[in-house]
């Protein structure tokens, strides 16, 4: 166990993939409470069964984070169940344009994956913020793409996949902005925000098709939302090291 144990998570989109794996691990690997914020109650409560089979202190939240709105309800929901925040793991996320052109793409299609991937995790981040600034080890963690970095976006010939994924990737770059202005803002304090990419995971949005499992997938969330007091804040990580933007 860790200095997180007994510290509490809120992990969005957590009823399955790659949120699942994180609350498993922070429960079983650091004995933190995780709280899954997830959009549909009933799964939400099943994957929380789950893990308390498995020893982890889990509770389910009902958290739609394309409703903005939501977030500051949910917060006294916290405040009043728990006491404290100490992580929020920003996991949820929706792609719907995979290997399409930016010409062709529908807009609303665009606003969907913004609403959600972008809008969404920056509401619920600024809902739970004072309650992570109450902590002496808060800790932000956006779950990012590889292929929302620059440096892929403008390579002709990218590291990843040929394939654009317009909406997605427009999206991982915007995440990517508030990740760093977020960390600006906090720089002073004691919570860190990084953002992660978990490397191509098999899940739903992954496909069988992908490399790594979940547990794979989670490993670097979890190092990041666990970080000790001199980790790094402000930064971009795979596999547990920096990537470029
Ligand atoms: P996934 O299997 O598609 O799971 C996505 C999760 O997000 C589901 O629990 C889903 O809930 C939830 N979600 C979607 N919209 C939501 C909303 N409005 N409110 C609350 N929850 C919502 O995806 P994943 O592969 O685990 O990906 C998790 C994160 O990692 C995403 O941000 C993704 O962009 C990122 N990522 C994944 C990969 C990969 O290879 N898999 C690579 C790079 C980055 P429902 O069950 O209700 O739909």
């Amino acid at each position: 166990m860790t200095m997180f144990k007994n510290k509490v998570a809120l992990i969005t989109g957590a009823n399955r993939g790659i949120g699942f794996e994180i609350s498993r691990q922070l429960g079983k690997n650091h004995g933190v409470t995780v709280i899954l914020g997830t959009r549909n109650e009933q799964k939400g409560q099943e994957a929380a069964a789950k893990l308390k089979n498995e020893g982890v202190d889990a509770y389910a939240v009902r958290l739609d984070v394309a409703n903005a709105s939501a977030a500051g309800s949910l917060v006294d929901q916290i405040e009043d169940q728990f006491g404290r925040l100490d992580i929020l793991v920003n996991n949820a996320g929706i792609l719907l344009d995979w290997g399409m052109l930016p010409s062709q793409i529908d807009v609303n299609d665009l606003s969907r994956t913004l609403e959600t991937n972008v809008v969404g995790t920056y509401a619920v981040t600024q809902a739970v913020l004072p309650l992570l600034r109450r902590s002496q080890s808060g800790r932000i963690v956006n779950l990012s793409s590889a292929l929302g970095a620059f440096k892929e976006l403008a390579d002709p010939d990218p590291d990843y996949t040929q394939a654009m994924i317009p909406a997605y990737q427009i999206s991982k770059a915007a995440l990517n902005a508030v990740t760093v202005l977020f960390a600006r803002e906090l720089r002073d304090t004691t919570t860190k925000v990084n953002a992660a990419d978990p490397g191509w995971v098999q899940t739903e949005m992954g496909t069988e098709a992908a490399p790594l499992t979940v547990e794979e997938g989670a490993d670097t969330p979890v190092w990041l939302a666990t970080l000790g007091k001199d980790g790094p804040t402000g930064g971009f990580f795979s596999s547990r090291r920096p990537l470029n933007w």
